[in-house]
């Protein structure tokens, strides 16, 4: 490992490692990523990989179209190959009124900036997934170019466009303390040693706070395990993403076939918890049975656990705090994945000291302080 870098990425996840490559592209010179186990290892690698624009706030709308753009490209400009995004589009299901009105506002929004979102009818919604039940369903919400991409070939995409532009990985190396002086950090500790840097960006998801204490800040991110499962690969039947608010959960047949699916649990502690249990796959089978009775007889192949980073208002956190002049926080809160692409370009030209694309001034930590919070509510 190198002994001094002009910036170091910690966190080697689609957040880390688009920011490498983002700040490589822009000229950055001489950049570390640390990762403390092996590229994706974190939440990226046990995701559900959806890609969504249908987002309540203006910042989750407009980075997560941005990035939906990015992805379209990904592959080819970085000479990875294929990533595997399919644009096969997101059903919203509502089951009362009250969804409904809320996720129609949601399309004003998304219709301002130019996302391609519809309200549909559970008639509509049955023509477009066949499989779909209709029984109690108040309404739908559509988007074609929402879909699915592969989160494994996503990371390593940036990761080999990093890497092709000078970047050093290394891996199974685990950031252990940082040490600064008044307002500036100064060096990484790591378990191979020492890294002197101009510049570190805390791209470590949902242990972003572990980090933050190195250098005596408490950022507002918990960890919240989400829990998800895969069934055994089956005949193509279902294009787009299923997502139930009533339910809260999603379900997609992935490109092998096999149908992904998951549910958030509102009572789950705020703590790394990596394991799996019985009640979360009965009580997925039940949802997932109501929602596509096609899936009765259909087998669980496997199931995992991975976390949610999670912020009080369910934006990203992006930008420099006030307390350090070299340090940046690179944070998708819940949905990172999908915006890792406009994150890694949007910290790479706020650290250019360029104007970024986005206004994403108001995506700084700070908002939390001032009580300056827009809380995106369709978070499943
Ligand atoms: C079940 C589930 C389903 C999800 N579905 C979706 C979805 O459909 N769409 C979507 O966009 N998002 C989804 N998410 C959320 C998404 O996975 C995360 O928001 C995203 O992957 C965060 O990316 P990241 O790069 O910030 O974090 P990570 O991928 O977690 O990367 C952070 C990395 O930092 C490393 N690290 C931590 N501490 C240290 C240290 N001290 N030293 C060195 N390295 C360190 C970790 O090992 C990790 O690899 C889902 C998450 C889960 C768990």
């Amino acid at each position: 490992m190198r002994k001094k870098a002009d910036v170091v990425v910690i966190g080697g996840g689609s957040i880390g490692c688009s920011v490498a490559y983002n700040l490589a592209k822009k000229g950055f010179k001489n950049i570390v990523l640390l990762e403390r186990k092996y590229l994706s290892s974190g939440s990226t690698g046990r995701c559900g990989a959806g890609i969504r624009q249908m987002w309540g706030t203006e910042m989750n709308c407009l980075i997560s179209r941005g990035s939906a753009e990015i992805f379209k490209t990904l592959g080819e400009e970085t000479g990875f190959g294929d990533v595997e995004f399919r644009q096969s589009g997101y059903l919203l299901t509502t089951y009362d009124p009250s969804q409904t009105e809320r996720l129609r506002k949601n399309l004003a929004v998304q219709h301002k900036l130019g996302i391609n979102s519809h309200m549909i009818t559970p008639k509509e919604a049955k023509e477009i997934v066949p499989y779909v039940n209709t029984e109690g369903m108040d309404a739908a919400f559509f988007c074609q170019e929402d879909g699915h991409i592969n989160p494994f070939k996503v990371t390593f995409a940036f990761a080999k466009g990093a890497q092709d532009l000078g970047v050093e990985i290394s891996r199974y190396n685990s950031v252990t303390d940082i040490k600064y002086k008044d307002r500036k950090i100064t060096s990484i500790v790591t378990e191979e040693g020492e890294i002197l840097t101009d510049a570190v960006v805390n791209a470590a998801g949902a242990w972003c706070k572990e980090i933050g204490k190195m250098i005596g800040l408490s950022h507002p991110v918990e960890p919240e395990r989400h829990q998800i499962l895969i069934t055994e690969p089956l005949e193509d039947m279902m294009g787009p993403l299923v997502m139930s608010f009533a339910h809260d959960s999603y379900i997609q047949q992935v490109p092998h076939g096999g149908f992904i699916m998951g549910y958030g649990n509102p009572d789950e502690p705020k703590k790394i918890n990596f394991n799996h249990d019985w009640s979360f796959l009965e009580q997925m089978a039940k949802k997932a049975v109501f929602q596509l009775p096609v899936l009765k007889d259909v087998r669980f192949v496997r199931q995992w656990a991975g976390h949610y980073e999670i912020s009080p208002d369910g934006q990203p956190i992006l930008g420099s705090v006030p307390e350090m002049d070299n340090y940046f926080m690179a944070l998708g809160c819940g949905k990172g994945f999908m915006l890792s692409p406009m994150i890694g370009k949007l910290i790479a030209e706020k650290m250019a000291g360029e104007a970024t694309s986005l206004p994403i001034d108001s995506l700084s930590i700070e908002r939390f302080a001032k009580g300056e919070l827009i809380v995106e509510t369709g978070v499943v």
